[in-house]
């Protein structure tokens, strides 16, 4: 389909690009590199979403050329006139926040550029492919389906950025020979080492995280003979910290370095539910799973956001464990083991 969308966009003049809320690298990486290489193609580039550019992104050439949608006339206008709308990084109309019914509204084709499993039905044309290790890799591609030449440096690092952050830099299975050739040739093209741009995105937390990650460790439980992993953050060590929420991002991975740990999960509680971050290896799926829960994502990392407080939602997470993974509910035909329940007690200061 890259052809048929290269051709297409040949033909365009206005073209909005959008991304999913709480964007991370991948959906700004991604965004950015679509909207410089179209303005290097001559086309009128908009690149409005729901939230803002998270802090650690700010540095990338031209992201403050991303517009967070604020219903102002000359945005409903850019969305409402465009010829095309594409949307990189999410396949959902609701992970589009604020703007999304205005986008998929607007007159233009919309034009999906993803990795995520089960798309909805309302793109024209797309670009997908769940094995890509990020949104980046089919931006890449399509760039060269239409013109390596207008890869600037400024581009180039927006992908590096993009895959570097959706690969855990370089370290999960989506990673192939293949991804890092393209890689290497990014790394050419973007002026600037690999060692700075990690610098710039994941050397930036505070003091602080240090104080939530030793919290949030001590919470550390596993279930299931030690197949599942658990940890908790609670709105309580959060304002102990001072941290910001956004700086648990990749704690959840610590639980995966553990010898036999294959799934893992890390519960945040909010004021109006609980986020819930699926991560796993190999085969073990958890998109299913966090579909389940009102989420989705990717068959190795997915998301929910759980209406209920924290430990209903963590029951609710173990009782269902034997639904989607391959493990034994206790045979005593209860839905939570003993330690389970203990576990469960002490969260709540039981
Ligand atoms: P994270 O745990 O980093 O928030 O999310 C991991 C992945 O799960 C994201 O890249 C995204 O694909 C997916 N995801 C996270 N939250 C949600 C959600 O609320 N709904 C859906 N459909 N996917 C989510
Ligand atoms: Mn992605």
């Amino acid at each position: 389909m890259v052809a048929d969308i290269v051709q297409f966009l040949k033909s365009t003049n206005r073209v909005v690009i959008t991304t999913h809320t709480r964007p991370d690298g991948d959906a700004i990486g991604s965004q950015l590199a679509l909207g410089l290489f179209l303005e290097a193609m001559g086309k009128d580039v908009w690149m409005i979403n729901s939230d803002p550019v998270p802090y650690n992104m700010e540095w990338l050439p031209e992201a403050h050329r991303i517009r967070t949608y604020d219903h102002s006339l000359e945005l409903v206008e850019a969305i409402a006139s465009a010829d095309a709308v594409l949307i990189a990084d999410t396949n959902a109309l609701h992970r589009l926040g604020t703007p999304g019914n205005q986008l998929k509204g607007s007159g233009g084709k919309k034009i999906l550029i993803d990795h995520h499993t089960d798309p909805e039905d309302w793109f024209d044309m797309s670009h997908r492919r769940e094995t890509a290790s990020s949104t980046g890799e089919l931006v890449y591609e399509l760039i060269a389906g239409w013109d390596l030449g207008g890869l600037s440096p400024a581009v180039a690092q927006a992908l590096y950025v993009a895959i570097m952050t959706d690969t855990g830099s370089f370290r999960f299975s989506n990673v192939s020979p293949t991804l890092h050739r393209m890689t290497a040739d990014l790394l050419e093209r973007a002026e600037t080492n690999a060692a700075w741009m990690h610098s710039m995105v994941y050397d930036r937390k505070s003091p602080e995280s240090m104080k939530l990650l030793a919290a949030v460790l001590s919470t550390h439980q596993l279930h299931f003979d030690g197949v599942v992993g658990t940890m908790v953050v609670t709105r309580q060590m959060l304002e102990d910290s001072g941290a910001p929420v956004e700086e648990t991002d990749g704690f959840v991975n610590m639980l995966l370095g553990i010898e036999g740990v294959r799934v893992a999960m890390l519960l945040t509680e909010t004021a109006k539910g609980t986020k819930i971050s699926f991560r796993s290896k190999e085969d073990w799926e958890v998109h299913k799973w966090a579909q389940s829960m009102g989420g989705g994502g990717h068959r190795n990392a997915s998301g929910a956001f759980y209406t209920e407080p924290l430990e209903a939602t963590l029951q609710h997470i173990l009782a269902s464990a034997p639904d989607f993974l391959n493990v034994d509910p206790p045979d005593d035909g209860s839905t939570l083991s003993e330690e389970d329940a203990d576990y469960l007690a002490m969260l709540s200061g039981g």
